[in-house]
């Protein structure tokens, strides 16, 4: 496999991962198989991957586990240099629930570890400490080596880390773009201070960002990525990971795209850019 990427360090662990990872979200899913989407999927990981972005979050049930299939096939016989992280539905998330489905994620992902264990959404009928209680087992057993939330609150985030006895919580993966912002007013600072690690989803706004528009903002980050020589998607990702605590995870089917993304990282935008797009896009 080629290329490293920057690293930067997950929550207070010792494990370092690419800045930007790959997003799997509809990748194996039903229409995808029958129009010969999934070897695009499989050829579009692994040039990620052989970019430098060894890092893939994928999900239970994302393709109704399929996603997670298409992801071990693209890993192939890399598995060690490749940092997965996958994910545990919010209906799951009873102790007895939370093995059954790490060990049917491990049967799909063809491994005996998950990087990363994250809990998709939170749950308030079901206590988390009963859940962490489960996921502190996984990592007692090997089957786990970090564990995550996502779409958790300032406080369902504390309430996680207060109830994991053995293990730091490593990260929350959240909606964070140029275009949604809302995490800046509590939950961004709160993490930067607690040192978890934000995984920021949809960090082109679902293919907005690509596709931009007319107004003045949009204006703004086509003026800033001239005058960096890069594209307007590759400004926006490098906004995210300016951040000292936040990578991102840019889905990508087409191979054009990933090789965009990739080029987000190994470089920095100038104080002075990050925050004239932060103010037009406030
Ligand atoms: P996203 O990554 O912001 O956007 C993906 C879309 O943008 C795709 O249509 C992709 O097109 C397009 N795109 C990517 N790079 C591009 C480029 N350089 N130029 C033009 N278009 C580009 O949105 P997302 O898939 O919602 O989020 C990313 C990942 O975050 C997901 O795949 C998933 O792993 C995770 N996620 C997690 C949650 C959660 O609840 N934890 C929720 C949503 C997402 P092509 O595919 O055609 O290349």
């Amino acid at each position: 496999m080629g290329l490293d990427l920057e690293l930067k360090k997950l929550g207070k662990s010792s494990v370092q991962i690419p800045v930007l990872g790959l997003g799997t979200w509809g990748i194996g899913g039903f229409s995808s198989r029958h129009l010969g989407g999934e070897d695009n999927a499989i050829r579009a990981l692994r040039l990620g991957l052989e970019l430098g972005m060894r890092f893939i979050d994928t999900a239970e049930v994302y393709a109704q586990g399929h996603s997670e299939e298409v992801v071990s096939m693209a890993v192939g016989r890399e598995r060690e240099r490749v940092f997965i992280a996958t994910k545990v539905s919010p209906e799951h998330l009873s102790y007895e629930q939370v093995l059954r489905s790490c060990e049917s994620s491990l049967k799909r992902l063809d491994t005996n570890y998950v990087d990363l264990y994250q809990v998709h959404w939170p749950n308030s009928r079901i206590p988390i400490r009963e859940t962490m209680r489960a996921m502190e087992k996984l990592v007692a057993e090997g089957k786990v080596r970090e564990i995550g939330v996502s779409n958790f609150s300032i406080q369902q985030t504390r309430e996680a880390q207060e109830a994991l006895s053995k293990i730091n919580l490593a990260s929350n993966q959240v909606e964070y773009s140029l275009v949604e912002r809302s995490i800046e007013e509590d939950l961004l600072p709160y993490c930067s201070k607690e040192h978890i690690t934000i995984i920021a989803y949809s960090p082109v706004a679902r293919g907005n960002i690509p596709a931009g528009g007319r107004d003045e903002h949009w204006r703004i980050l086509d003026e800033v990525a001239q005058k960096n020589g890069k594209s307007r998607t590759q400004v926006a990702l490098n906004w995210l990971i300016c951040k000292e605590q936040v990578v991102a995870i840019p889905k990508a089917a087409n191979v054009e795209h990933v090789k965009e993304d990739a080029g987000a990282a190994g470089w920095r935008l100038s104080e002075a850019d990050q925050n004239s797009l932060s103010e037009a896009f406030s």
